[in-house]
């Protein structure tokens, strides 16, 4: 098994190009030698059986490995108890929805911890997790990898701790690294080598190398402010945020880890997503 490396949605060049169906999208993925793609349900699973099911044709033919970003509005630490529970519904759909698609990895915002402590949002995201699993076991959606993913604004949760630690409670789940959210909660910390590699031996240690080498990432470079943390997703030409691929892609090389890796660059993902691929392939070759 690669690594492997796609865009987040529809990006600016597809758009410009005059592409308009999806369908389009796993031909134009492929001619940029890319070789994955998150098709984004951030505003609600919204899905047309008949075209999923072309997509899903057209993707696997170009071994593009699909997964699904599950509707931003789903609250797993939620304190109102009626809406948490809707969550389980959402995911069950996101689960249909990346199944119709032929991917398996659904990504689920980690939760808030604003009104609440942040043990106290762990408690709420680990009881919804724990039920949606149970619900998408007795649905026949027992291969579907849930994906909770690391946040990027200070009262959210989903620090890779937290992550790490939801991803404890079944072992079919893969925590999502947003390396961009990561820097943007930690103003910025996320610059040398050392840096990564503190993070990466953090995922490791709390579960295992197996599910470290598999990981699902997204990238970009993220505006923030020191006290809340994210702002806006920028492009990689910007040069007044990070993070920085570069030394990520070492150390992922460095350990032979294998992650699915997605760019959500602001218009620009695919082609900051070629850019990734043609780093880390680089650092692969030579490393011999
Ligand atoms: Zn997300």
């Amino acid at each position: 098994m690669n690594a492997r490396f796609g865009p987040a949605g529809t990006c600016n060049d597809f758009l410009a190009a005059g592409n308009k169906s999806s369908l389009q999208l796993p031909g134009f993925l492929s001619d940029l030698g890319l070789n994955a793609f998150e098709w984004q349900c951030g505003h609600g699973v919204n899905i047309n059986e008949k075209n999923a099911l072309a997509f899903s044709e057209l993707a696997h033919a170009a071994d593009i490995q699909v997964s699904v970003h599950s509707p931003y509005y789903i609250s797993l630490s939620g304190t109102d108890e009626t809406k948490r529970l809707k969550s389980l519904d959402y995911l069950l759909q996101s689960a249909r929805a990346v199944r119709l698609l032929g991917g398996r990895r659904v990504v689920v915002h980690s939760g808030s911890a604003s009104k609440i402590s942040r043990s106290k949002a762990m408690e709420l995201a680990e009881d919804t997790l724990t039920k949606t699993i149970a619900l998408l076991d007795s649905e026949g959606y027992d291969d579907i990898v849930l994906c909770p993913e690391t946040m990027g604004k200070v009262n959210q949760l989903g620090t890779v701790e937290e992550v790490c630690r939801l991803c404890q409670i079944d072992e079919r789940m893969v925590p999502c690294i947003d390396f961009g959210h990561v820097n943007a909660m930690t103003a910025g910390s996320l610059k040398t080598s050392s840096d990564y590699a503190a993070l990466l031996d953090t995922i490791e240690n709390l579960l295992g190398y197996d599910r470290l080498k598999i990981m699902h990432v997204h990238f970009s470079k993220i505006a923030y402010t020191e006290k809340g943390g994210e702002q806006r997703h920028l492009t990689f030409e910007d040069t007044d945020f990070g993070p920085f691929f570069e030394p990520l892609a070492e150390e992922c090389a460095k350990r032979n880890l294998t992650p699915v890796f997605i760019c959500e660059s602001a218009g620009s993902q695919s082609r900051n997503a070629v850019y990734m691929m043609q780093c880390f392939d680089s650092l692969g070759k030579s490393a011999g």
